[in-house]
């Protein structure tokens, strides 16, 4: 006999473990089973990022990225309060260096503008000095809203309630297929399988981040869109070079360039990151430079999206690769912002994989994005900032798991 949930999740990431969370807190009546494929919650993006409660300056207004990010670090910061997770509103300067760089810096501003942020404040060089004494630039875009956290301890804290609230959570389970079976009263179901035991699901909601691509697959979801996965890598300062540093330091974003650039991150535990470059990665869920998986190689390179995209990126993706192989080119780009800081001040730290959704025309998927078949829902694109949105993305996806799965409210 084959246990059946009213909903399976899979993939015990921030995403997962939020749906879940908000799945049970909105359809109290409902069974719910999370399955993760490692032998620990949050052990790939969600464990390896900057823990950055990121404001929402960025995104495209009206966006799903613009909206969910804003409801959910307001959400995330009442979490942490409410079950002891440590965080911080440290506030970031986003630091212009070059006059070219001053018009993009302007547009920013009037984007966080459009997207509600308060307390934007466009500063000179002696407010840059006196919110980072360490930190050169000709102008800079205060942001006080933004903070820090850890996230894995977030995400930990989020599966205890899931627990708390009912829902089973199974570790070191990889879901190897999904196939939909005929159900009772003429209805259908799906059947999740994996390689030791099968369960059956009213509904399967699918969060896998790196593997997301390929879950879909599993269910005939095609929607001409891969995985291709950016390893970044981090430096951190050496504990008598963390001073140079208070909060932290960014960039203005280059619209050559898909990702935030190099910055400077303060952590939750005092130390104080630099990073993450953006380097494709040779294996999805690979943390050193030497890991290579031949499997995601091919995903990557036999995707046309890759080298559409590869092609006006060249010569910044380029530079990526030489900072990423050279310490010094790491460096350079560091003391734009920290002249002090010198080779004896940075070590090498930690990596992470970020998974992007690549188009097969070469576009990078921006915006959070999702995939819904009969009884399923696939996140197929949740890039940053999507652990600080996480409780919002939950709650949307939970809504729409409700409707599409015509599972019971609490209202
Ligand atoms: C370097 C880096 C820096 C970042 N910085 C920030 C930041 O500062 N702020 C921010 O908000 N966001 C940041 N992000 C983004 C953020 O970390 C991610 O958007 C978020 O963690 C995505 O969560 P997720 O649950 O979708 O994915 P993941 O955390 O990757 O979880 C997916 C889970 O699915 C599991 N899974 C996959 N396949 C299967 C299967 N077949 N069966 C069972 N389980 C499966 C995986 O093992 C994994 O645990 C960063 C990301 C990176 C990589």
């Amino acid at each position: 006999m084959t246990d059946r949930f009213d909903v399976v999740v899979i993939g015990g990431g921030i995403v997962g473990l939020a749906t879940a969370r908000a799945l049970l807190a909105r359809s109290a009546m409902t069974s719910l089973l999370l399955l993760e494929k490692e032998p620990r919650l949050a052990a790939h993006q969600t464990g390896h990022n900057s823990g950055v409660l990121h404001s929402g300056l960025y995104y495209q207004p009206g966006s799903l990225k613009a909206r969910l990010c804003r409801e959910g670090k307001a959400e995330a910061e009442r979490f942490a309060d409410e079950h002891g997770v440590p965080w911080r509103r440290t506030g970031k300067l986003v630091v212009a260096v070059g006059a070219s760089e001053l018009p993009r810096l302007a547009a920013l501003h009037e984007r966080g503008l459009a997207n509600g942020l308060v307390g934007l404040e466009e500063v000179g060089p002696e407010r840059i000095r006196e919110i980072e004494p360490h930190v050169v630039g000709l102008r800079a875009l205060w942001v006080p809203e933004t903070g820090i956290t850890d996230f894995e301890r977030f995400a930990l804290a989020i599966a205890d309630e899931v627990r708390g609230q009912g829902g089973a959570i199974a570790t070191g389970r990889r879901v190897t297929d999904l196939r939909r079976v005929s159900g009772g009263g003429g209805g259908t179901q799906w059947l999740v399988s994996t390689a030791d035991g099968a369960w059956l699901a009213g509904g399967v909601i699918t969060c896998a981040g790196l593997q997301s691509d390929r879950i879909a697959r599993l269910t005939g979801h095609e929607d001409g869109e891969r995985i291709v996965p950016f390893r970044g890598d981090y430096y951190h300062l050496r504990h008598a070079a963390r001073r140079l540093v208070r909060g932290l330091v960014y960039p203005v974003p280059d619209p050559a360039f898909p990702f935030l650039g190099v910055h400077f991150t303060r952590r939750i535990d005092g130390a104080v990151w630099a990073g993450p470059n953006a380097v494709p990665a040779l294996a999805r869920e690979g943390y050193r430079r030497t890991d290579v998986s031949a499997r995601d190689l091919a995903s990557s390179v036999t995707w046309s999206g890759l080298w559409r995209m590869a092609a006006p990126y060249a010569r910044t993706g380029l530079a990526e690769m030489w900072r990423d192989v050279s310490k010094r080119a790491f460096l350079r780009s560091l003391q734009r912002y920290v002249p002090e800081l010198g080779i004896e001040d940075i070590a090498f730290g930690p990596s992470g994989v970020r998974a992007q959704a690549l188009a097969a025309d070469g576009r990078l998927v921006d915006d959070f994005s999702l995939g819904e078949g009969d009884g399923i829902i696939h996140v197929r694109n949740a890039p940053s900032p999507a652990a600080t949105a996480s409780l919002a993305i939950g709650r949307m996806l939970a809504d729409r798991a409700i409707e599409r799965f015509g599972l019971p409210t609490t209202d």
